[in-house]
Parts: C-alpha cells; structure tokens; sequence
C-alpha cells in the first residue's frame, strides 16, 4: 500500500535477503534469489525470478542469435542446436497442394483480400482448435505473418511504455525483445514442473499490477515444460481477480507425444485470454502463416491494428495452408513428426546421460523440439559457446532467456536434429564441458 514507510519496507527486505530470499543489485532494486540447483538429471525445477527493466540488448541477441542460425545453414558441418523449429521437414507433397492451392484462389490474388485472412483458412483453423478442445468460429481468427506478428500486435495492445508484463523465467527471448524495444518493464516468474510458480505471481499481480501476463502455456519454449490443467485453472482465477489479460502463446502445440491440456483460452469466459498458434513449427516457418484468437470487445482493435500494419498475410501462403489442411493430411503429418521427434528426443537424452558431466541437469519435455540445460553456478557461459563454436557447434545460450540476463547458466538444444548430428554434437559438448566446469 502507499502508506508503508519506505523504512519498514527496505527492513523488511533486508530481513528477506538475510533469509536468503531476496538478494540486492546494486542500482536495480531487489530480485527474488535464485535458489540453489535442486536438479537432478531427470528432474525440472527453476527458479530465477526476476523483476527487471528488459535490458535494451535484447533486441540485438535476438538478431544476433537469429543471423547465426540462418548463416549456420550455408555450412553444412556446422551442427546447430540453436535454431527455434523443427528438423524433420517431410511435408513431402507440399508442392503438388501449392500449386493445386495457387490455382484455386485464382482471381483472388489479383485484388487485396480481409485483413482476417482467407475465409477458407480460417474454417480450418477453427476445426483444428475445436479438436484442441477450444471453441471458436472463423469470426474469432485473425491469420498473422507468422505468431511473432501476432505477438507483437497483441503487445501493443495490451501494454504501454513503462508498464509491467509478466513474464515466465526463462522466457521466448523473442517476446523479451519486443518488449524491451516497447520499454515495458519485466516480471520474470519461475517456471516448476507445473507452470509458472503461482504465489510469486500472485504476489506481483497484487504489487505491480502488470497489464499482461505472457504464457508458452504448452511445450514451452526454451524448457520444454507444459502447464498442467490445475496450473491453467488458477491462472485465469488470478488473471481474472487482477483484471490482467493473458497472452497464450501455443507455438508448439501439436507437437507432443503424450495428451496435454485444452489451452488455457478454453477456460476464459471473460474474454481476458488472446491465443496464438502458428504453421512454422508444423509445416514450415517459412511460409510466414500464424494466427491469433481473440474475443468479446478485444477482436475490432486488433484487427483493425492488423489492417494499419500490413493489410493482410499473402494470399499465396494463406492458400496453401488451407489447401494442405483440408488435404486431411495435416493429423497424418503430426503423426509422423511426433513419433520422429520423440525418437530423436530419446537419442538426445541418452547421449546427453552419456556424455554430460553429473553436475549438469536437464528438462525432459513432452514434445516440441528443446530441452533445457542448466550449468552449475559459475560455469562461464560465453567461454564455453566461444570453444563449441569453434569446433562447429552452435547452441543458444540461456542468457537472452531471461528478462535482464542475470539467470543461471543455461543452454537451449533443439533435440530434432539427424542422430548422428546429437551423437557427434553432444559428446563434443560433453567434452568440453568437462574441461570448463
Ligand atoms: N512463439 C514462440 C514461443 C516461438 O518459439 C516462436 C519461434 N521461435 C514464435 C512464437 C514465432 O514463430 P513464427 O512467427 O514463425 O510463428
């Protein structure tokens, strides 16, 4: 409230950072305290909490880790576990259904079309989020550039400079660079086995009054973990009981092995959760289709922030997706990627027990294409990329994947990779981090 002394305050904080609670940085306030590493091997507990300013570098490690992934491909014994999507591309007659598709929408591409996308299209959307236990119409949708447009728009919507936004810890360093470059201020909440530790956030919820809170509520991205159904629940209660809308990002959903939980979306009657989905993790992310669902009074805005954009996504790409989902074979092709990806997974996580030294933990992820490595306390982050590097290695390091960069150090690996390229990659890893830990 605004009538604590500012003393008792700064008492009370000090006895939180004599607890081990809470720990100062000089000139940047208090951050709750990174506990000690309560990981073994197979577990998945952290707990970086971090109330932060997003440092104005994010924007340039975003790029800068984007270029090296693309410029990782011109060089083809480079093994990069950077890159943010999926290896396994078999979308074999992706060809055949875009010529089909150019040819159906026909006249169609010789005049502007909706904002909200191809009619077509999104009646398809909506059949697939229906299956996903989400209920919506093609009146609901709006067909982005990718999901990063969408979240970007809906960042836009919802917050303004100097806001706070809460965020998971570690988080999708693209969203922390999108707010960084907006000059919202950063809750970083640590993600459990669960979801996102529910007391801090409610904690924040009540002392911030964050306009957003930002959810990779399934397969997250980088840990790889899903919320579990009672963490969704109490997520909207809170959301809804501090007035604070949710963006649910769902970039990797379809890529799980195991049954995961309706989207959070499902459970808001009070129209608070805006949901986004994309076809770069599925079928390609160069085809640049994503979409966002949103509903009640927010729809008209967003949409109308769409037009003032970019008008609408390529009709081109708009077509082919539709083509190819009412090809019916969009659930054969999940099939396929969900049973490779769980193959490579496995191979990833053997090597890893194999190759990595015992004080190294790891995520185990139900799906999507990261697992997440935590390092013990110490281990010098930028030495050890520089060193894979050089032996033609590229990993994410976790550095960007937290809101002022102060997290533990970590490395993000996509595990989709050939079995000879983890084989090689990890072992490589492996050795050389038993030389710098
Ligand atoms: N959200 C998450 C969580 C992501 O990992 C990504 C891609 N790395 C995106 C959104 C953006 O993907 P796209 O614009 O290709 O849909």
């Amino acid at each position: 409230g605004t009538n604590v002394n500012k003393l008792t305050v700064l008492e009370a904080y000090s006895v939180l950072e004599a607890e081990g609670l809470v720990h100062a940085r000089q000139g940047s306030g208090y951050f709750v305290s990174t506990p000690p590493l309560p990981l073994n091997q197979t577990q998945s507990t952290f707990a970086p909490p971090q109330e932060a300013i997003v440092t104005e570098q994010q924007g340039g490690w975003f790029y800068n880790l984007y270029m090296a992934s693309l410029s990782a491909k011109e060089y083809p014994d480079i093994i990069d576990f950077s890159n943010g999507f999926s290896q396994v591309c078999e979308a074999k007659d992706l060809p055949r259904v875009a010529r089909r598709a150019v040819k159906q929408v026909g006249d169609v591409l010789f005049n502007y079309d909706l904002p909200q996308g191809l009619l077509a299209l999104r009646q398809q959307i909506a059949r697939l989020l229906i299956q996903r236990g989400l209920e919506v119409t093609p009146d609901n949708l709006i067909v982005t550039n990718g999901s990063k447009q969408a979240l970007s728009l809906a960042i836009h919507y919802y917050v303004k400079p100097g806001d706070w936004a809460i965020v998971e810890c570690p988080c999708y360093h693209g969203v922390l660079a999108i707010l960084s470059e907006l000059g919202v201020r950063a809750i970083g909440i640590p993600m459990t086995p669960e979801g996102m530790n529910l007391e801090l956030l409610e904690q924040y919820l009540h002392t911030h009054r964050p306009k957003l809170i930002y959810t990779v509520s399934t397969l997250h991205n980088p840990t790889g973990i899903t919320t579990s159904q009672a963490h969704r629940q109490q997520l909207v209660r809170l959301a809804e009981r501090y007035g604070c809308p949710i963006l649910e990002d769902n970039a990797y959903e379809g890529l799980n092995f195991d049954p995961v939980p309706a989207p959070i979306k499902a459970l808001d009657k009070n129209h608070i959760v805006t949901y986004l989905g994309t076809f770069s993790k599925t079928l390609m992310p160069g085809i640049r289709v994503g979409y966002m669902v949103s509903t009640g009074q927010h729809y008209q805005p967003l949409l109308e922030r769409k037009l003032l954009h970019d008008l609408h996504v390529s009709t081109v790409s708009q077509a082919i997706v539709s083509e190819y989902l009412a090809s019916g074979n969009y659930r054969r092709h999940l099939a396929h990627l969900q049973t490779k990806h769980l193959e490579r997974r496995n191979m990833m996580l053997s090597a890893l027990e194999r190759y990595f030294p015992s004080q190294v933990a790891w995520t185990l992820p139900n799906g999507g294409t990261f697992i997440w490595v935590q390092l013990p306390p110490g281990a010098p982050m930028p030495e050890i990329c520089q060193e894979a590097l050089a032996q033609k290695i590229l990993v994410a390091e976790g550095k960007p994947f937290f809101p002022d960069f102060q997290g533990y150090p970590a490395m993000r690996l996509n595990f989709s990779l050939t079995p000879e390229a983890i084989e090689t990659g990890v072992s490589t890893l492996g050795n050389i981090l038993k030389r710098y830990i």
